[in-house]
C-alpha cells in the first residue's frame, strides 16, 4: 500500500508539472500573439497613413498638374513612384517577418494547415505586388520615353519660336526701313520716279519676303499645332497613369482588406486556440481532480490499512524485541545447556558404559549358556528333523469322493497328523506337522535356525520329500510372490552377513545340480549333458568335492534370481516335459558360504543343501517297462538309500552306507558329524492319494523315530525297508523284520511319545 501511494504521489507531482508546462506554455504563446497582433495593428496603422499622405500627395500634384508643367510632373511621378517601390519592400519585409513570426509558435499546433493556406495567399498576393510593381518599372519606362520626347518636341518649338520670332524682327525692321525710305523718296519727288520704281522693285521683294515669311509662318503655326496635339496625347497619358495610379490604390485597398482578413482569421484562430487552451485546462483539471480523488480515496484506504497495521505491529515489535533478547541471551543459555548435557552426558555414557560392561559379561555367559543348552538340546533331540506339511486341496485334486479330505490335525499337539485310510484312522507323529493353511513364511520360520547355522560353519541339509504334486518345489522354490525355502534362506544369509560384515568377511557361492537316473548334472555348467563326478579332496582330508561344478558367487537377491532363473531355463531347454523330468530327478542348490574372522582370521565354511527329491510314488509296480522302469529303480534305489543313511546317523551306527546312491554321496559331507538334516515331508490331504501319504508319513516316522540306544543302533546295523517294504508296510500284509514299534497305531503311538518325553525329561 506504501509503495502504491509513494506512486501514486509521484504521479500526481509529475502531472502538476506537466500541468504547470503547458500554462506556461499557453502563456508565451497568447503573449506572443498579443505582441504580434499589436505589431500587426501598427503596421497597418503606418500603411493607413501612408496611404493618406499618398491620397494628399496625389491631390495636390492633381492641384499643381493646371500648371501642366510636363518636367515637374515627370519628376514627381518619379518621386512618387520610388516612394512606393520603398514602401512595397518595407511591406514585403514586414510579411516576411509576420510569416517568419506565424511559423515559429505555432509549429506543432493544429492550425498550420490553415497558416500555409493564409501563407499561400500572402504568397500569392506577393506575386500579384511583383507583378503591379514590373507593370510600374514599364509604366516608368514609358513616362521617361515620352518625357524625353516632349523635352525634344518642346525645344524644336522653342527654336521655331525663336527663328519666327528673329524672322518677324528682321521683317518688322525691313518694313520700317522701307517705310522711310518711301518717305525720304517722297521727299524727293525728282528721283520719285525712280525711286518708287526702286521702291516698286523693292516692295516687289518685300512682298516675296512676306508671302515666304507668311509661308513661313503658316508652317510654324502648323507646328504648333502638332506640338499642341503632342501636347494633348501627353495630357492623355498623364490621365491614363493617373488612371494605373488608381488601379493601383484600387489593389492597395484590396490588399489592406485581405491584410484585414488574415487579421481577422488571425483572431479567430487566436480565439479557437484560447478556447482550447481553456478546454484543455478544464479537462486536465478535471482529471487531475479525478486522480486526486482517486488518490485521496486510496489514502484513506490506506491510512485505515495503517491504523488496523499498528497494533499488528506493535505486537511484533514486541515480539521482535523480545525475541532480540531472547537470541541475545541464547549463546548464554546455549553455552549453559550445553554445559550441562555434557556433564549429562558423559555421566550417562559412563554409566551406559558400565552397564554395557555388565551387559556384555553377563551376555557371554549367556552365550555360554545357551550354546551349552542348544547342544544339549541339539544331543537330545538330534542332528536330525523330521517334519510334515500337508498341501490344501487343490483345483487339481478334481470333486467328488476322491478329492475328499483324508487328513486331520490333533489340536493340542502340533506334532500329530491322523489319516484316515480305508476307513481306519492312522495317526502319526513328527517333530512337527505344517497345516494346509501354514503359510511359507511360517514354514521358513521353523527353518531358519538351521539356515543360519551355516554361517556359524555346520552343514546342513533341507530334504523334500513325497509324492509328486504333494507340494515339493512349492515348499523348496515356491512362487514368484510366494516363495520358498531356497530363495528366504539366501536372503537371510545376505542379512547374516551383512549384520556380521563388521567383524567378517563372507562369501556365499551357489550350484545348481541335478541327479537323474543316478547320474549327476551341473544345472549352471556350460555343458548340462555331461555327467559328473564326486571325487576325494586329493589333500587327504578325506573331503569329497565335484571337479567341474559351476559355482557362482552371489551378493544380492537379484543375482540369486538370475541364478535360479539361468538354471530352470537349462532345465527346461533340455527336457521335453519339465514337470515329468522333474518329478523324477533330484534338484540340488548347494549354497556355500566361507567365512573369515578378520581379528582372529579364523576361517570358517558351512553349507546348505537344498534338495528337492524325486517323487516318492511307486512307479515300478504298475508294470512299467524300459525307461520308465529304469527310472523307477533308480528313485527307488537313492530314496531307499537315503532312508538308509539317515537310519543310520540318527541311530548312530558305526558304518553309514553313503555310497549307495550318488545323492548320499554327494551329500555325505553335510549329512555327517555334527551336520544338521531336516526331512520335509510333503503329503496330499486327498482321498485318491491316502495309500501314497500313508508311505510317505510311515518314511518320515521311521527315519524319526529310530531308537538311539546301543542295542538297537547294532540291530539296524545294515537293514532298512526298500520302498517296496514300505508299501507292504501300508497295506499291512507281512510284518516288517524287526521293526515292530513302526507300526502305526494310536495306541503305539502314544505309548512311544510318552517314552520320548521322559526320556527328554530325564536327561533334560
Ligand atoms: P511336487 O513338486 O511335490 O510335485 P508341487 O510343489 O509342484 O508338487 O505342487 C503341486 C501343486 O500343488 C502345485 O500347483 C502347487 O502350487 C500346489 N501346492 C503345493 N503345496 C501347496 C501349498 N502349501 N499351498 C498351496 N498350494 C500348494
Ligand atoms: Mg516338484
Amino acid at each position: 500500500v506504501m509503495a502504491s501511494m509513494a506512486h501514486l504521489q509521484k504521479e500526481k507531482l509529475r502531472l502538476q508539472e506537466e500541468l504547470l508546462e503547458l500554462q506556461e506554455k499557453l502563456a508565451a504563446q497568447e503573449n506572443n500573439e498579443m505582441s504580434l497582433s499589436l505589431q500587426m495593428q501598427g503596421q497597418v496603422d503606418t500603411l493607413k497613413a501612408k496611404l493618406l499622405e499618398q491620397a494628399q500627395e496625389i491631390s495636390r500634384l492633381r492641384s499643381e498638374l493646371g500648371g501642366t508643367d510636363a518636367e515637374k510632373h515627370r519628376d514627381l511621378l518619379a518621386a512618387e513612384n520610388e516612394r512606393l517601390r520603398q514602401e512595397m519592400k518595407a511591406c514585403e519585409g514586414e510579411l516576411r517577418e509576420l510569416r517568419r513570426q506565424q511559423q515559429a509558435p505555432c509549429r506543432d499546433c493544429p492550425h498550420l494547415q490553415e497558416n500555409a493556406g493564409l501563407q499561400e495567399q500572402l504568397s500569392q498576393l506577393q506575386r500579384e505586388a511583383e507583378e503591379t510593381r514590373a507593370k510600374l518599372v514599364e509604366l516608368d519606362l514609358e513616362v521617361q520615353q515620352k518625357t524625353n520626347r516632349l523635352a525634344e518636341v518642346e525645344l524644336r518649338l522653342k527654336d521655331s519660336l525663336a527663328e519666327r520670332a528673329e524672322e518677324e524682327e528682321r521683317l518688322s525692321r525691313r518694313l520700317r526701313d522701307s517705310q522711310e525710305t518711301i518717305a525720304s523718296l517722297k521727299s524727293q519727288p525728282q528721283q520719285i520716279k525712280y525711286i518708287i520704281k526702286t521702291v516698286e522693285v523693292e516692295s516687289a521683294k518685300a512682298k516675296q519676303a512676306l508671302c515666304e515669311t507668311q509661308s513661313r509662318n503658316q508652317y510654324l503655326q502648323e507646328q504648333v499645332g502638332m506640338q499642341k496635339q503632342v501636347l494633348k496625347e501627353m495630357e492623355q497619358q498623364l490621365q491614363s497613369s493617373q488612371k494605373t495610379e488608381a488601379q493601383l490604390r484600387a489593389q492597395i485597398m484590396m490588399y489592406e482588406a485581405e491584410l484585414e482578413r488574415a487579421h481577422g482569421q488571425m483572431l479567430e484562430e487566436m480565439q479557437a486556440m484560447e478556447e482550447e487552451k481553456n478546454r484543455a485546462i478544464e479537462e486536465a483539471f478535471s482529471r487531475a481532480q479525478v486522480e486526486m480523488k482517486a488518490v485521496h480515496e486510496n489514502l484513506a484506504g490506506v491510512r485505515t490499512n495503517l491504523l488496523t497495521l499498528q497494533p499488528a505491529l506493535r505486537t511484533l515489535t514486541h515480539d521482535y524485541n523480545s525475541l532480540k533478547r531472547q537470541v541475545r541471551d541464547f549463546p548464554l543459555l546455549l553455552q549453559e545447556t550445553l554445559r550441562s548435557a555434557r556433564a549429562e552426558i558423559s555421566q550417562a555414557i559412563e554409566e551406559v558404559h558400565s552397564t554395557n560392561r555388565e551387559l556384555l559379561r553377563k551376555y557371554r555367559r549367556e552365550l555360554q549358556l545357551r550354546k551349552k543348552c542348544h547342544n544339549e538340546l541339539v544331543r537330545l533331540k538330534g542332528n536330525i528333523r523330521v517334519f510334515g506339511r500337508v498341501r490344501p486341496i487343490t483345483k487339481e485334486d478334481g470333486e467328488g469322493p476322491d478329492a475328499a479330505n483324508a487328513v486331520t490335525f490333533d489340536a493340542d499337539d502340533d506334532a500329530v497328523l491322523h489319516l484316515l485310510h480305508k476307513g481306519k484312522q492312522v495317526s502319526f507323529e513328527l517333530d512337527k506337522v505344517f497345516p494346509p493353511q501354514a503359510s511359507q513364511e511360517e514354514v521358513f520360520q521353523e527353518v531358519q535356525a538351521l539356515v543360519t547355522s551355516c554361517i556359524d560353519g555346520y552343514n546342513v541339509c533341507i530334504f523334500a520329500y513325497g509324492q509328486t504334486g504333494a507340494g515339493k518345489t512349492y515348499t523348496m522354490e515356491g512362487t514368484a510372490a510366494n516363495p520358498g525355502i531356497n530363495q528366504r534362506a539366501l536372503q537371510l544369509l545376505f542379512s547374516e552377513v551383512r549384520s556380521k560384515a563388521a567383524d567378517w568377511d563372507y562369501a556365499i557361492t551357489v550350484s545348481a545340480a541335478e541327479i537323474y537316473n543316478e547320474a549327476l548334472r551341473d544345472l549352471l555348467g556350460k555343458e548340462p549333458q555331461e555327467k559328473l563326478e564326486i571325487k576325494l579332496c586329493p589333500d587327504g582330508s578325506g573331503q569329497l568335492y565335484v571337479p567341474g561344478l559351476t559355482e557362482f558367487r552371489v551378493q544380492s537377491v537379484e543375482d540369486i534370481n538370475k541364478v535360479f532363473e539361468f538354471g530352470h531355463v537349462k532345465r527346461v531347454t533340455e527336457c521335453t516335459n519339465l514337470n515329468e523330468h522333474s518329478s523324477r530327478s533330484h534338484a540340488l542348490l548347494i549354497v556355500t558360504v566361507r567365512g573369515l574372522d578378520r581379528s582372529t582370521g579364523l576361517r570358517t565354511t558351512g553349507k546348505l543343501n537344498l534338495v528337492d527329491l524325486a517323487g516318492s510314488e511307486r512307479v515300478g509296480r504298475s508294470g512299467a517297462e524300459g525307461s520308465r522302469l529304469r527310472e523307477a529303480q533308480h528313485i527307488n534305489k537313492s530314496l531307499s538309500a537315503l532312508g538308509d543313511v539317515i537310519y543310520a546317523l540318527r541311530s548312530r551306527q558305526g558304518h553309514v552306507p553313503f555310497r549307495n546312491s550318488k545323492l548320499t554321496y554327494l551329500l555325505q559331507d553335510s549329512l555327517s558329524g555334527d551336520s544338521k538334516t531336516l526331512m520335509m515331508v510333503q503329503v496330499s490331504p486327498a482321498e485318491k492319494n491316502t495309500s501314497e501319504t500313508l508311505c510317505s508319513l510311515k518314511f518320515a516316522e521311521r527315519v524319526r523315530s529310530v531308537e538311539l540306544g546301543p542295542v538297537s543302533r547294532k540291530a539296524e546295523l545294515s537293514s532298512w525297508p526298500s520302498q517296496e517294504h514300505l508299501e507292504g508296510d501300508s497295506l499291512g500284509s507281512a510284518a516288517p523284520p524287526g521293526r515292530g514299534h513302526a507300526s502305526p497305531s494310536p495306541g503305539h503311538l502314544s505309548n512311544r511319545s510318552a517314552s520320548i518325553r521322559r526320556k527328554l525329561q530325564t536327561s533334560g
